[in-house]
């Protein structure tokens, strides 16, 4: 099998994987900042981070990965301030919304799961022991990390410190690229906002702090691999290694993966721009969870996304394909006995599928190796050459990749429902459907064939798939 390779970003290198403790990954993502419902931006990077992890376990490694939720954060303290009601009241609705989301998109959950809220108390205790090693002071109330005892600030992001004044201090949780500053590790209370008293004082953390505390409580003082969307590699996490490697003395982490972004009309999608879609906005405009996942997943991770209708119609239909050659491998009738060929062609699919995986995770080529294997099945089927025996091998083949891809069950309908958002206006129901077909099968055999191919016609335009089978029998599916 080929090595696992991925590009890290502290060494802007492609690296062999390896973890510190053998057969084990221990990763950590930075989840989302839940002041409002996630976007199909930030699904981009969560997608990538399930595919990762769906890999190394087919692989055969154990996975522990964490993930914390942002809800404490200047944004949500003001929404909630605004809206008079506490920050965990507020936040509730967005956090059970991402859960929900994941589920759609058939997101594995993470081993742990964390809010920035309920670990306060480890925030307290590495500010602590970056205050006794002289590496932070206090000014109006706020604790602020010194980044000129650190020297190696900048390391991960290639920022360039040199222009930086000594002592000056950025208090809001998000900043501008390039500007270098010393930041707070807790912030003091402001009127009407959230706070929490503690040993170091009243306040609350400062939004890096949170990740660096979470993610050695779970995964120890040096992880694998720590992943995040691009747009966190600064400040973010400058700040998370500098906290970090400053309190312990020991790398934080191994290998850093960050995600391009998606862009819409040349730009990121982002809340603050405003130029955003919710998975649940495309699920009301008709669109399936498969098909979202299949975009999302199919351009490789460090490869910008370029969202557009046509890449949604192109992301159906092709997940239609997956799902309509499984079928016919396991409906269809083959002539008897078992070609070394189809188990050739097979096997050579199932490695370039895996090679490309481990070459930093390329989605793109891993689903060429999958088509371009539908592709010649399909051509065996037609000229017969592709035998009984070889079907259960193909299918076992599908299962394989589809326990990385996760696009073969279809099971939309109810991930929509589950959401509440089953357009069930024009939908016909099965027992309506079943009383078509049977009324058309029975104008076929008095030969009334206008009258069945109206039928045949309704169907379609209610989005139904008729498939007339060999034995006679018909088979129907929502489209
Ligand atoms: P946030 O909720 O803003 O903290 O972001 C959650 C995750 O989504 C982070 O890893 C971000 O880097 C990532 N992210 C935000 N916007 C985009 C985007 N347009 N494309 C890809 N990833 C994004
Ligand atoms: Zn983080």
């Amino acid at each position: 099998m080929t090595e696992i390779q991925l590009h890290n970003t502290l060494t802007n290198r492609l690296e062999p994987l390896t973890p510190v403790h053998p057969g084990e990954v221990r990763i950590y993502t930075c989840g989302p900042t839940v002041y409002a419902f996630a976007h199909i931006g930030n699904f981009r990077t969560f997608v990538f981070q399930d595919i990762l992890r769906r890999f190394l376990r087919s692989r055969g490694y154990s996975v522990m990965q964490v993930m914390n939720v942002t809800d404490v954060d200047d944004r949500i303290i003001h929404a909630a301030a605004a809206a008079g009601i506490g920050i965990r009241e507020y936040t509730e609705k967005y956090i059970q919304g991402f859960l929900e989301d994941m589920d759609a998109l058939h997101l594995e959950a993470p081993e742990e799961v964390v809010r920035a809220t309920d670990h306060i108390e480890d925030m307290v205790a590495l500010i602590e022991r970056l205050q006794q090693k002289g590496l932070t002071y206090t000014s109006d109330g706020s604790i602020y990390f010194r980044i000129s005892k650190f020297p190696a600030y900048g390391k991960l992001s290639k920022i360039d410190v040199s222009g930086m004044k000594t002592g000056t201090r950025v208090d809001v949780d998000q900043y501008e690229k390039d500007d270098v500053r010393d930041f707070a590790l807790w912030k003091a209370p402001k009127a009407g906002e959230h706070f929490w008293e503690t040993r170091i004082g009243p306040g609350r953390p400062g939004w890096h702090i949170e990740c660096s505390a979470m993610a050695m409580k779970y995964l120890g003082e040096t992880l694998d691999i720590h992943t995040g969307g691009v747009d966190l590699a600064f400040p973010h996490h400058e700040n998370e290694i500098a906290q970090s490697e400053a309190a312990t003395g020991h790398p934080f982490v191994r290998t850093w993966l960050h995600a391009e972004h998606l862009i819409i009309d040349g730009q990121k999608m982002s809340k603050s721009l405003g130029n955003i879609y919710t998975l649940r906005d495309l699920f009301a405009k008709g669109h399936k969870p498969s098909t979202v996942r299949f975009l999302l997943l199919s351009v490789p991770y460090r490869r910008q996304l370029n969202f557009t209708e046509d890449g949604l119609t192109q992301a159906r239909n092709a997940v239609e394909r997956l799902r309509n050659f499984v079928d016919r491998l396991k409906n269809a009738q083959f002539p008897a006995g078992s070609s070394p060929e189809s188990h050739e062609r097979i096997e050579k699919a199932e490695a370039d599928f895996d090679a490309a995986l481990a070459d930093d995770i390329n989605t793109a080529v891993a689903l060429a190796a999958i088509f371009d294997l539908v592709r010649d099945l399909n051509t065996a089927v037609d000229q017969q050459t592709f035998l009984q025996q070889d079907a259960p091998r193909a299918v076992a083949a599908m299962e394989k990749f589809d326990a990385i891809l996760a696009l073969l069950a279809d099971d939309d309908d109810e991930k929509l429902q589950k959401l509440g958002l089953l357009r069930s206006r024009d939908r016909l129901s099965a027992p309506q459907i079943e009383a078509l077909i049977a009324e058309r099968t029975a104008a076929k055999r008095r030969r009334e064939f206008k009258r069945s191919d109206e039928i045949r016609q309704q169907l379609t335009d209610s989005g139904i798939l008729v498939e007339d089978m060999k034995d006679g029998s018909v088979r129907w599916k929502y489209k």
